[in-house]
This record gives structure tokens, sequence and C-alpha cells, in this order.
């Protein structure tokens, strides 16, 4: 075969980052705090109803939009938080976790030559989906530590040919929280440039310090243009079952469908119910989870400035980003490969989140969604790394 195998569009991406430092945590018996899942188990309640739906027999394919218990459970959950009013039959979608809503919504709207813009770094699969669309990435900067957003670059990214904003909050790899000031700016644009908006809200529940989770569907004139990611994996520590959503329009959320039903058809039937049961628990279960990964948060920031690293405090979610220059780091890629045999732990390289590598050149993320002593234990290695 003269013709080498292999989608030329994802030839610039090799194996995910993720792959790359969870195998090379496994092979050093390093402490992964790359990939970011928990290392403990969310709610009883749910796991039991996942073993509920098992042994009542739903082990066939689901509807394709996902059971009617979740459509309502997510419908309910986007009032109960947010005051937003969804019709479960029209305007949601279930889908194989949020890379699945990620990758068919940008499918289903971004034609060849199409712009994306989105805010770097950015999470890994917003730039293969957008590239497999046979989509344009056009990114704003956000810079270490404070993340702001950049009016001036982020107006240079829209253009006529501007077709969604893929914006994300709380931010995975920076942990950003956007303002309503940024998300009104963002919003702005996108209505005066006819744009969508999609946003992955996965990290919605692990805002900190008080901070509301605004989601950009709820501010004015934008419900119409935005499509709204979420997944049960970060909220119920399930990043396993892959259960992920999309809401809005409901002729939107039927391109996305269309999408779907030729990739996944439908997603996992059991965990769909359990995932429904989780998303009417009590306000204390969502308290819970917020104040004990603020409490990581806390331990790992504290743990990476004593082993001397300058540290961007996130406001949200599962991530830190720390400078490594001062262990020596002048390529964070190359660092973060090195490692597990220097010091045992794993973190991830931000470059390979960034197109201007050079705004992140010695940075690294690491997980916080780890238990304690786990944690404490990581930063022990960082810090003897010093000396
Ligand atoms: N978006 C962001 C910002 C993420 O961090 C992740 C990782 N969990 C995903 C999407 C993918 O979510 P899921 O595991 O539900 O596919
Ligand atoms: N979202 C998680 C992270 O950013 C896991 C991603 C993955 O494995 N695809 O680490």
């Amino acid at each position: 075969m003269t013709r080498p195998p292999g989608n030329p569009a994802l030839t610039p991406f090799g194996t995910t980052i993720f792959a790359e430092m969870s195998a090379l945590a496994v092979e050093h018996g390093a402490i992964n705090l790359g990939q970011g899942f928990p290392d403990t188990d969310g709610p009883r309640e749910v796991l039991d109803a996942a073993k509920a739906a098992i042994e009542g027999g739903r082990n066939q394919y689901p509807p394709g939009p996902g059971v009617p218990e979740l459509l309502d459970a997510i419908a309910t959950h986007q009032r109960r938080f947010y005051g937003l009013d969804i019709d479960p039959a029209t305007e949601v979608l279930v889908t194989v976790g949020a890379t699945e809503a990620i990758f068919s919504t940008i499918l289903a709207l971004v034609q060849p030559g199409d712009e994306v813009v989105t805010f770097e770094p950015y999470y890994d699969s917003y730039a293969a989906s957008i590239a497999l669309a046979g989509g344009v990435r056009r990114t704003s900067v956000l810079r270490f530590p404070d993340w702001q957003v950049d009016e001036a670059s982020l107006r240079a990214a829209f253009s006529d040919r501007t077709r969604l904003v893929l914006l994300n909050t709380p931010h995975n790899p920076t942990g950003k929280v956007f303002t309503r000031a940024e998300l009104d700016l963002v919003s702005a644009l996108a209505r005066e440039h006819d744009a969508w908006v999609v946003t992955d809200e996965v990290y919605e529940h692990l805002a900190f310090d008080g901070r509301a989770h605004v989601p950009m569907s709820t501010l004015p004139g934008m419900r119409e243009r935005t499509l709204t990611i979420s997944s049960g994996g970060k909220t119920f520590s399930t990043t396993g079952w892959k259960v992920g959503w999309v809401s809005g329009p409901a002729a939107a959320v039927a391109a996305v469908r269309a999408v779907k039903q030729f990739t996944t058809y439908v997603g996992s039937g059991p965990f769909q119910p359990a995932i429904a049961l989780g998303l009417g628990l009590g306000d204390q279960m969502y308290a819970a989870l917020s104040a004990s990964l603020s409490a990581k948060r806390d331990l790992l920031v504290a743990g990476l400035r004593a082993a001397g690293l300058p540290v961007a405090v996130p406001d949200g979610g599962y991530f830190v980003i720390a400078d490594a220059a001062p262990l020596g780091a002048v390529d964070g890629l190359a660092f973060c490969r090195e490692l597990p045999t220097r010091a045992g732990v794993v973190g991830v390289p931000v470059s390979v989140f960034c197109d201007d590598v050079e705004a992140a050149r010695t940075l690294v993320r690491f997980a916080f969604c780890k238990r304690d002593e786990v944690l404490a234990e990581a930063v022990r290695r960082l810090a003897a790394l010093r000396g």
C-alpha cells in the first residue's frame, strides 16, 4: 500500500498527552498528577443505582437521545441551579462523555473553512475536533499567572468567518472561572459576529471560594445561540462512566443528534439512570464536593509553593499550574517526560495545550483530585528534587 493509513487532519496531534503521561506513571510506578481523575469514589447512592440498573435488566440499547429520567434530571438540574427552562424532549442530548458532545457539536456546526474562536491553553480535544471538521482554530492567549482575557487579542480572533466560540469555564487547565465581565465580552462578540457559543461546563460544580458558576446561556440574548455541554464524570467522580450531555435550542440539538447517531448511536445504558439519580441529590452533596476539592487545591498550592514553585491559584476545577523553571525546567514537555524517573511524579506540560508555546514554555499542570496523602507525598518528592 503506497498511501500510509491515518487521517492527515490528525497528523499534528499524535497521542494525547493524557495517555502518554498515564502510561509513564504506570511504567515507573509514579504518582499520577497528570490525567485528571479522582482516586476515590463519589456518592455511594450513585454507584448503587448503576448496580441496580444492571440487576434490573437495563442492559440493552437505551433510546438515542438518552433515557427519559436522565433527560428530565438534566432539565431539572438546569432549572434548579441556573433558572434555565429547557425542554427535556427536544433540547437535551445525552452523549458518551463531554468529549463526544464536543466532537459531535463541532462536527454539526463547523464546515470546512469555518473559524472557531477559543482561548488557549485549551483542552486538547478541542483542537483535534476542529481539525477533523476542517475548521480553522483562532485563539486568544490567557497568560500565567492571572489568566486575564486580553480583549484586543480576543477581538482580533473574530472575523466574518467565525462560526462559533468554544468556551470552557471553570477552565481546564488554568482553573480560571470567567468573570461576568469576561462572559459579557464573549457574548457581545458572538452576537456581533452572529456566531454560536459552545460552552464546556464540566467543572460547573467546582467553582471555589464562593464564586458562582455562570452559564453562558443565562446571559441576555444568549439562550438561542448557546450549546451547553457538561458531564457526570467530575460531579460524581465517575470519569470512567462517560455520561455527558449537551443542551440548547432544539434545532441545534437535533443537528448534534444527527452526528451522534452515526458515531456512537447511543450512550451506555445502566449508567444513565445512575447519573439521573446523582443530579437529584441534595445541596449537601454539591457543597461537600466543592469544599473537598478546594481544600485539596489549598494543599497542593501550599506544597508547590513550599517546593519553591510560582503557582497560579485556581478558582475552580481539578488542576493547578506551576512554573517548573526553579526545578530546572527549560522545556515543559521534556521536563514532564523526565519527571517520573527523576521524582516519581507525573504532571502535564501546559505547552501541549497551546499554539503560542512560548507563553507556557516551563508551565506544568498538576491534578489535585487525589487523596490528601497522595498529594502530600507528591509535593515531598518535588521538594526533594530541588535539593
Ligand atoms: N472538557 C474538559 C474541560 C475536561 O477537562 C474534560 C475531561 N474530563 C472533558 C471535557 C471530557 O469529559 P468526559 O470525560 O465527560 O468526556
Ligand atoms: N479531562 C481530564 C484531564 O484533563 C482527562 C482527559 C482525558 O484523559 N482525555 O486530565
